[in-house]
């Protein structure tokens, strides 16, 4: 038997907006697929032989002797994971499709696929392989929660064997832990992954670095959760701490965090990242209480608070490379002021910039269906460079000029960029 795994293409900002190419003195940075079609791999049995299509490197709607096909995807590529659904279906392949957008919206997937698979596809995945077999595919398996502890180590190398010129990457994601118990409005994950923060062993967490230091590649730790107190950031040391003892100080590129989480955490845990070989924090804004205030012109307080957190990045001798989300409900066209002054005077050296988007199974969303707020379902658009919802004090029109203009005036005098080693002037939009 034979599967072919297929991670759908979907448009990037430069791609939707040309002049950023012109604006920005920065490398685009094409990064690893996510993660979710190396884990399913790593649970598919031996008797499957594995086929991967990287649909952003070449077209993965050609002809396959495979047995049955199986998309992973998220928003901003259920646009063409639909194409490739209905393609796949019409070359007679049975079809699958798990993932963020089909675990959120799984009545518009099951239109184009055989099967949806809700949640996390692990647990599923042997059962559902074997009624591949059997030519009796459910139309729909809902996630069974696996203990992380008995899970393999995501097959990596479906992707890094992928590389090639225009793909590259340097370093890959590792998952120290799923799951999330906050909320915050515009984020998934609590959803796709339930509200229990579940850790991997630390043994696992390892298994993982190891596995892509051995191809010469580095991990990132995307996840904010990492820092959540308790378990979730005792890990997180416990790694750093490995990290120290065995001398793999270049073993992570950076790892995401968040401004609460910043000033949540001891000083001296940051530092230690900074010793376990850590320089950069991608910083994620607009999902928690400090970055959704401070940039309204109303709220002193968050703004001296995300003051506070850059200031602790750079004591411990972290560069933010900092993410800011425009277009909320709070914004005005001063918010687009505030945030570049704040950006200047609190010394980012690295920014990026998005429009905000109610992504499908958030509370955001939920709450702007309700309202009758949503101008459109053609999920391209739903790639943080559109504005996809009719926001309260500004129009789209407005809101996709503020994000130009973010990206334009924040490098407008980081031309310097230009001389700048690949690494330094590399980030991804
Ligand atoms: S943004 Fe981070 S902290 Fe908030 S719900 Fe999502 S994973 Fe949890």
């Amino acid at each position: 038997m034979k599967i072919l795994f297929v991670y759908p293409r979907f448009q990037r900002h430069a791609q939707a907006h040309p002049e950023l190419l012109e604006f920005v003195p920065m490398n685009e940075y094409l990064g690893s697929p996510s993660l979710g079609l190396a884990c399913i791999a790593a649970v598919t049995p031996p008797n499957w032989e594995i086929e991967f299509r990287d649909d952003r490197l070449t077209p993965a709607d050609t002809p396959t002797d495979a047995d049955l096909v199986a998309l992973s995807f998220f928003t901003a590529a259920a646009s063409r994971a639909f194409q490739l659904g209905d393609y796949f279906r019409a070359q007679g392949k049975p079809t699958v499709a798990g993932g963020i957008f089909p675990t959120a919206m799984p009545e518009d997937t099951q239109v184009h696929f055989d099967s949806v698979v809700v949640g996390e596809g692990d647990g599923v995945w042997p059962q559902l392989l074997r009624d591949a077999e059997a030519k009796s595919l459910k139309p729909r398996y809902d996630s069974i929660p696996c203990a992380l502890d008995t899970l393999p180590l995501p097959k990596v190398s479906l992707y890094i064997d992928r590389e090639g010129p225009g793909f590259s990457p340097d370093d890959y994601p590792v998952q120290l832990s799923r799951g999330c118990p906050l909320s915050c409005h515009s984020c998934i994950l609590p959803v796709s992954m339930t509200k229990t923060l579940r850790e991997y062993p630390l043994a696992q967490v390892i298994g993982q670095l190891d596995q892509l230091a051995r191809k010469g590649k580095r991990a990132c730790l995307t996840e904010d959760t990492s820092w959540l107190p308790g378990k979730g950031n005792r890990l997180l040391s416990a790694l750093f701490d490995h990290l120290l003892a065995t001398g793999q100080e270049a073993a992570v590129s950076y790892v995401g965090i968040s401004m609460p989480m910043i000033l949540a955490t001891p000083l001296a845990l940051l530092q230690k990242a900074r010793r376990a070989g850590v320089d950069m924090f991608y910083l994620v804004g607009g999902f928690d209480p400090i970055t959704m205030r401070a940039f309204n012109g109303q709220d002193p307080q968050a703004l001296s608070r995300a003051h506070a957190a850059i200031a602790k990045c750079h004591e411990a001798g972290i560069d933010p490379y900092t993410s800011f989300l425009y277009g909320q409900d709070d914004d005005d066209e001063g918010t687009v002021d505030r945030m570049l002054e704040f950006a200047a005077t609190s010394g980012i050296k690295k920014a990026e910039f998005a429009i905000f988007t109610p992504y499908p199974g958030t509370p955001s969303w939920k709450r702007l269906v309700a309202e009758d707020r949503i101008l459109t379902r053609d999920w391209t658009l739903y790639n943080d460079a559109n504005c996809v919802y009719r926001p309260a004090k500004l129009t789209p029109e407005q809101v996709t000029k503020g994000y130009l203009r973010l990206w334009r005036e924040f490098y407008a005098d980081k031309r310097h960029f230009l001389q700048e080693s690949q690494e330094e002037r590399t980030i991804q939009f």
